[in-house]
């Protein structure tokens, strides 16, 4: 029987350890900031500016929103990113994703500082995963990355299969796997024999987006799963693993929800802190 891997809980404690951090902070006269931009009303992006508000208020981050209507022009974005860039008082920067089509995502990411990025979006941010060590990187790589460390799931050497060749989530976390030094496979939609790669893996890491998709199986008898996928099935949230049965032969799995997706904003706060750290030279 699998261990359950409790992204909620696991997030409860880094977040009741951030808390402390950030009091600490604050003795020292060091608020962190936390600035999310919401350009026009995505029901499930306002429900993620919430949530990110919620959380930051919590831990003692300050929070700032924009909000603007769906016709905001791309100058106009832009040109508040540039105010941002400068104003002290904000240690993260966070564009909610996606953005409405007339603007272009890419020059948006671009415009954020990377010593702002807390996303870890920005391109010398995503180079610098690949040649070292960025100042950020993503959140939710980073969150499974965090949860694989704090459940003492051994890395070294294991072959790690990820299903996914996102910007946000398959790329990174696969550099991130070995740079833990798995030797990785990256699978995507044009992948043939998938359940075939899948099988091989120590760690399988789902990022798709297809209501389980990854069968029970698909699954190497006592392999680490890590279901990101979020789905919405009949009003259920579901993941892109078979959980049931994936968990009969799994050694550990993360449940959706309460896997991945709580570490994702803790994450996030976690990124805000150490920018509010570095920027004030601390670290
Ligand atoms: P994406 O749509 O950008 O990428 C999906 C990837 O899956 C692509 O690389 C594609 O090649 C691959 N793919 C699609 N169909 C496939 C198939 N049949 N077989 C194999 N590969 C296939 O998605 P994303 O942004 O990486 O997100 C993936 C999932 O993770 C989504 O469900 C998303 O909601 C969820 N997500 C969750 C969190 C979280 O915090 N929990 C964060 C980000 C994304």
């Amino acid at each position: 029987m699998a261990t359950i891997i409790d992204g909620s809980k696991l997030s409860e404690e880094i977040r009741e350890e951030l808390k402390e951090e950030i009091s600490v902070l604050k003795g020292e006269g060091i608020t962190p900031g936390l600035t999310v931009v919401l350009v026009g009303e995505n029901p499930a992006s306002q429900v993620y500016v919430k949530n990110k508000e919620k959380a930051c208020e919590k831990v003692g981050i300050e929070s700032f929103k924009y909000t603007y209507a769906e016709d905001l022009t791309e100058d106009e974005l832009l040109n508040k990113l540039d105010q941002l860039n400068q104003d002290e008082r904000v240690d993260g920067i966070l564009v909610q994703l996606p953005l409405p089509e007339h603007i272009n995502e890419k020059k948006v990411i671009e415009k954020i500082i990377p010593e702002k990025d807390v996303d870890g979006f920005h391109p010398i941010n995503v180079g610098n995963l690949f040649i070292g060590e960025p100042l950020y990187s993503p959140c939710t790589p980073s969150g499974i990355m965090e949860m694989l460390k704090r459940y003492d799931i051994p890395l070294e050497g294991k072959q790690a299969v990820i299903i996914g060749r996102s910007n946000i989530v398959g790329k990174p976390v696969a550099m991130m796997l070995m740079k833990e030094n798995c030797t990785i496979e990256i699978c995507h939609s044009r992948t043939q024999d998938l359940a075939g790669h899948s099988r091989r893996a120590d760690i399988l890491v789902a990022a798709v987006g297809r209501s389980e998709l990854v069968k029970g199986d698909w699954v190497k008898e006592g392999a680490v799963v890590i279901d990101v996928g979020v789905n919405r099935v009949d009003d259920k949230l579901v993941g892109d693993v078979a959980f049931d049965e994936a968990k009969e032969r799994a050694s550990a799995i993360t449940p959706v929800p309460g896997g991945v997706g709580p570490m994702t904003i803790t994450m996030l706060l976690k990124n805000t802190v150490k920018s509010a750290k570095l920027r004030a030279g601390k670290i």
